[in-house]
């Protein structure tokens, strides 16, 4: 049996929308094709989508198409004589596209969004072009409108590039005018989930959902953490969230980048104790761009991804642009799946609860336990919203865990989280427990003989609310 549990996800490009290429990334594992809207709208992304769904037919296995909004990326307008170069300590000024700049600054540029100005302050930082340009506020020649910046270095400075703010909150919702667009657009195409980009507080992921919802839909919704301030209020939005990437390019402008892989290690965790999956995303590989293999780093950075807990392992450029898309889908794969095994060995069985008394959670410990001492040959849960999966998914078995649901958004939905593999339940078997067993004898994923762990939630007339109630053991 198959046992990769990590989830890959991949971007797809002008170097991989084609069907044989997404048909070979998806048998190296790839289960979440990411669309990012930075690059294209819907109807661009129709064929695609329709692609996705002819490899999901011949390979018979769900896959989630994750649609990646924008978000307010903030970016400078026109530099007058771009490109100009920047000395170091030269004075910069900086203000509202479209006003006329004051003599004192020797280079002007402009944003155009005010709220970003808002309580800038002398001494607070300021970076542009990926972060190669770094500035201090040296002055404010007019509060929360004009203002002088210091270079830090010397580079060279280009119209349109994104301009950060580092650890600096911005009164910006997540959600912009495009991106309700995108969404409205990207769910009529028939696209399962959507990433939000610069999620700041847990009213984004609402604003969010009550968009979707609006649009008569569900579907989950993945928060980017990729600001200072989602990483502190990491606990609230997880509450709304169904999912949280850890979108390491922007946060490592907004957060010192020193701090980065620290903030990953408590994001991925706050993330399993909430029971919603965590993809790490962002120059995993590279260099694979241009070349065949990794770098060492890359490949311990993936590895060291797997071994934190993280549920899925995301590329960017490497499969949108890059010249071997395929052979970085199959290079992931192989190092989470050795990544996997060391940390199923360090961890020495499945998580055990805190002491609270937490039923659902022992219940799923529970099963975890059981597979283990019967031997089982995976977990099988029956599971309408998909908590009881998420459950077993978050005491990180080495079982694989079968969630069977009869919702297709929760089946795609199910694809994030490690070591789950989402089946339709047969909704012509009425008892929930019996559709698992029905779902074992017929399939020849398990042999005569063998046994499975059930957890199954049949409401029953005393059961204030439907949870995990039976655990069976069950051999075929
Ligand atoms: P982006 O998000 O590529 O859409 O910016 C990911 C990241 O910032 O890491
Ligand atoms: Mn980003």
């Amino acid at each position: 049996m198959d046992v990769m549990r990590t989830r890959i996800v991949a971007t797809l490009g002008p170097a991989s929308t084609d069907t044989k290429i997404m048909k070979a990334m998806a048998e190296n594992g790839v289960r979440i094709f990411r669309l990012n809207f930075s690059h294209a709208s819907a109807d661009k992304f129709i064929p695609v989508v329709q692609m996705i769904r002819q490899v999901e037919d011949e390979l018979g296995i769900p896959l989630t198409i994750m649609g990646d909004l924008c978000g307010p990326k903030i970016r400078i307008g026109e530099v007058e004589g771009s490109p100009r170069t920047i000395e170091k300590s030269c004075l910069v000024e900086l203000g509202l596209t479209g006003r006329v700049p004051s003599p004192e600054g020797c280079v002007a540029i402009g944003v155009d969004l005010p709220q970003v100005l808002h309580g800038l302050d002398v001494g607070m930082p300021v970076t542009l072009s990926d972060g190669m340009l770094q500035f201090s506020v040296e002055k404010v020649l007019e509060k929360d409108r004009r203002f002088l910046l210091r270079a830090h270095n010397s580079g060279i400075l280009t119209s349109n590039k994104g301009i950060t703010f580092p650890g600096k909150s911005h009164p910006l919702p997540a959600l912009t005018d495009k991106d309700k667009v995108d969404l409205h657009e990207g769910l009529a195409i028939g696209i399962d989930a959507f990433a939000i980009s610069f999620v700041q507080t847990r009213q984004d992921v609402e604003d969010a959902k009550e968009e979707i919802k609006r649009h008569g839909l569900w579907a989950p919704v993945v928060a980017k953490i990729e600001r200072e301030n989602a990483v502190r209020n990491i606990e609230s939005i997880l509450e709304a969230a169904d999912a949280v990437m850890v979108a390491r390019g922007d946060l490592g402008l907004e957060c010192p980048l020193a701090e980065v892989p620290v903030i990953q290690k408590r994001i991925i965790r706050a993330c399993r104790h909430a029971q919603k999956a965590c993809i790490v995303a962002t120059q995993m590989m590279l260099s694979m761009v241009n070349n065949p293999v990794p770098t060492r780093a890359e490949a311990t950075d993936v590895a060291g991804a797997v071994m934190d807990g993280a549920d899925c392992v995301m590329l960017s450029e490497e499969t949108a642009v890059g010249r071997y898309p395929v052979e970085a889908t199959a290079y992931i794969r192989e190092i989470a799946k050795n990544a996997e095994e060391y940390f199923l060995e360090r961890v020495q069985g499945p998580y055990a609860p805190k002491k609270e008394k937490n039923l659902v959670k022992y219940m799923a410990y529970s099963a975890c336990i059981l597979a283990e001492t019967a031997e089982s040959a995976a977990l099988v849960a029956h599971t309408t919203s998909g908590a009881t999966a998420r459950l077993l998914s978050s005491r990180r078995p080495a079982h694989p865990i079968y969630a069977l649901t009869t919702s297709k958004p929760v089946q795609r939905y199910l694809n994030y989280f490690w070591g789950v593999r989402p089946r339709l339940a047969d909704m012509n078997v009425e008892n929930h427990l019996d559709r698992a067993q029905s779902f074992v004898q017929k399939s020849s994923l398990f042999k005569p003989g063998e046994n499975v762990i059930i957890t199954s939630g049949q409401p029953t007339p005393g059961q204030p609310r439907i949870h995990t109630n039976e655990l069976k053991v069950y051999y075929k």
